[in-house]
């Protein structure tokens, strides 16, 4: 780019994110956003949430599950311990600016900015002539719902950090092209041991809650005995653990069993290494089970909880949008007058 990004000095420290309804949360979500969510609320900054249910569409989904989805991973949200007092939790869809700012960012981004976004090609492999508009525009309506909060950081997965670039790249641009200081450059927030969870059944892709195979994850509702059987069913290979990381390099299945180990266990990968160097996966998988089990079984009763009182979510998710609108609709009416919109009274 060729504008440098402002500081965010004049800018109120504000935490953006969301996660998108396409399924039920997994526990790459959790450990690589959703517990970082909760942490951020608690340290005391403005923190705004979002079920980006617009983004969830850019794949077809079927209406009654998008609902379904949708109430789940707000009560994940509250299970994990976010506060709708303390956050701002909604979904996208309620708070019609998103869809309004993201339309106008079209208009920023450039082509050539979107040809590069790798999770678009790892999304669509070679069925791209097949893949909806809105799939490909997915990183400008993202700027969107960050830079309509004026959001100054966004905590995120490691799969996320191109998009949050891409995000500051369309600030720059627009304060640039109308000469403004109006957004900020959000900064992304990638925090912890398991920034980039891997799928149980190949070390090189994400764990992803829209993976057609339900065996590559594991879901926050699974019970149990389908997490422990899923982790004991998980590729890794015949060698022992070794003692540094580097003895990890090209065996991306068991390095990702230690980063859950220890984003779980809350220990540095050095120390779980420590820990089981010269183990085998016989013994290292069920003392994985068990501290999965551990973390995810509450989570998971209590969304149980949650979930029996779906009208419950839907007001919680209705207070929280009345929060976000006027905050961000201020922000998109001042954009339409920076474009050169008119605009009633
Ligand atoms: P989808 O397959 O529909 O894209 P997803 O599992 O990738 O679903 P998103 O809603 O796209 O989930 O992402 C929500 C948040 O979870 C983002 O901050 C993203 O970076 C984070 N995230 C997603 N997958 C992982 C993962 N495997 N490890 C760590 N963080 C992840
Ligand atoms: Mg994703």
């Amino acid at each position: 780019m060729t504008q440098a990004p402002r500081p965010n000095a004049a800018f109120k420290p504000r935490i953006f994110s969301g996660i998108q309804p396409s399924g039920g949360l997994t526990l790459g979500n959790y450990l690589g956003a959703l517990k970082r969510f909760v942490e951020k609320q608690d340290e005391g900054i403005e923190t705004i949430y979002c079920l980006v249910d617009l983004h969830a569409i850019t794949v077809w989904q079927d209406p009654d599950k998008l609902r379904q989805q949708t109430r789940e991973a707000a009560a994940a949200f509250l299970a994990a311990g976010i506060d709708p007092k303390r956050s701002v939790l909604f979904n996208q869809s309620q708070v019609s600016a998103h869809a309004e700012l993201g339309w106008i960012f079209n208009c920023v981004a450039r082509l050539g900015w979107m040809n590069r976004m790798t999770q678009f090609k790892d999304k669509v492999g070679k069925n791209s002539e097949n893949a909806s508009l809105g799939l490909y525009a997915y990183p400008s309506l993202m700027a969107a719902d960050i830079l309509l909060y004026h959001a100054t950081m966004v905590p995120v997965g490691e799969d996320q950090k191109q998009h949050v670039e891409l995000t500051r790249d369309i600030a720059a641009k627009f304060n640039h092209d109308f000469g403004v200081d109006f957004f900020p450059a959000p900064e992304p927030v990638i925090e912890g041991a398991a920034t980039r969870v891997m799928s149980l059944r190949d070390g090189t892709r994400k764990m992803s809650k829209s993976d057609p195979s339900d065996a590559s994850r594991i879901n926050l509702t699974d019970d149990a005995d389908t997490i422990a059987a899923k982790i004991r069913k998980a590729k890794t290979d015949p060698e022992p653990l070794p003692e540094t990381l580097d003895g990890l390099k090209d065996r991306p299945e068991a390095r990702n069993l230690v980063n859950i180990y220890a984003a779980l266990s809350g220990k540095m990968p050095e120390a779980v290494l420590a820990e089981f160097a010269g183990q085998g996966f016989g013994l290292f998988k069920p003392v994985l089970a068990d501290i999965a089990v551990a973390t995810l079984a509450p989570i998971s009763a209590e969304m149980g909880r949650l979930m029996a009182d779906p009208a419950e979510i839907d007001r919680i998710l209705g207070e929280g949008a009345d929060r976000a609108e006027p905050i961000a609709r201020p922000i998109l009416n001042r954009t339409l007058d920076i474009l050169g919109m008119v605009r009633r009274g």
